[in-house]
């Protein structure tokens, strides 16, 4: 399908085991070092290239892969075994949903939030928007277009105004208009974490109190060209949220794409949906066998 361009740190992912096979005629200890020094210059960090690297171990030694040739296709199983987070890759299905988009500003959130509403409508369930990022006049503003766009209500208030509010008056909304899908922006202050976190508890008190029957998902958006970054924002974030999954934004052009492998690794976290460009359509439901063949497409 080739989701990911040839400048992408997968061509030079790529590249590098190419050339790790095509240089040594043997499956020996030299070449397992050098496959692994080339995970953990692809953005995959040193405790995930060692598990990749055990279970590839466990191949050679069981003698399952026996030539250079063969590494290519095991590691495209191992990945996709990795990042397979089985029936938590998907949106829930049940209604009424309520998700909560956290992610720093930039990273492609309220994108991803006209994106994901557009593949729930296409889907047959209907959706409304909560402009709970009261903090950037331009937020509501933009998430406002992205509602026009798709033929979807946004509930927003004045700049400024507590964002629990847009929370609870969308919840009111969305539950008189039987809405089956309300997707929540909210403000991407990381650099205030102290008062995210509270906005975020409260924001979860008042859903717990009002729509307690709904189901929930927290999506944290990242930005996957932000490399290293995009690691620490993730446990910046799962400290003060429990995360349900992950949006990788930006996966074309110059993508890191290394990264989505290590944060879902490391912090359990499923990747759901991954953004390949700028357009409403340019995002797919995460499917790992394929995310992980395309590493080598
Ligand atoms: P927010 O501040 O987190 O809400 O970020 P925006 O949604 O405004 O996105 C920031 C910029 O990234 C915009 O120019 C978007 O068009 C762009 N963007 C978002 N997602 C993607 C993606 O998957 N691929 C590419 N190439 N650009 C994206």
């Amino acid at each position: 399908m080739g989701i990911f361009k040839e400048k992408s740190t997968f061509a030079k992912f790529r590249e590098k085991i190419t050339n790790v096979i095509v240089g040594n005629p043997n499956l020996d200890e030299d070449f397992l070092d050098e496959l692994e020094e080339s995970l953990i210059i692809s953005d995959i960090g040193i405790d995930t290239t060692e598990k990749i690297m055990e279970q590839l171990r466990e191949r050679v030694n069981a003698r399952y892969i026996t030539k250079p040739e063969e590494v290519q296709k095991a590691l495209e199983s191992v990945i996709a075994d990795l990042v397979d987070k089985g029936e938590r890759n998907q949106l829930c299905k049940e209604n009424p949903l309520i998700i909560l988009m956290i992610g720093i500003n930039g990273g492609g959130k309220t994108t991803s939030i006209g994106k994901i509403a557009n593949l729930c409508q296409k889907s047959g369930r209907s959706v409304m928007l909560a402009a709970a990022d009261t903090f950037r006049a331009a937020a509501a503003e933009q998430l406002q277009q992205w509602g026009e766009r798709i033929g979807v209500r946004v509930i927003r208030h004045e700049e400024g105004t507590d964002p629990s509010a847009v929370i609870y008056d969308s919840i009111q909304a969305a539950k008189a208009a039987g809405t089956d899908v309300l997707i929540c922006d909210t403000a991407g202050r990381l650099q205030n974490k102290k008062n995210l976190m509270k906005e975020l508890e409260k924001m979860n008190r008042i859903i717990d109190r009002e729509y307690p029957e709904a189901h929930r998902e927290t999506l944290l958006v990242l930005d996957s060209t932000t490399g290293k970054n995009a690691v620490s924002q993730a446990q910046e974030f799962s400290e003060i949220a429990e995360i349900t999954g992950l949006v990788l934004t930006k996966l074309d052009g110059t993508a890191r794409g290394g990264i989505a492998i290590t944060v879902t690794d490391q912090f359990d976290i499923p990747i759901k949906y991954i953004g390949v460009g700028e357009g409403i359509d340019d995002l797919l439901e995460f499917d790992p066998t394929q995310f992980a063949e395309e590493i080598f497409d």
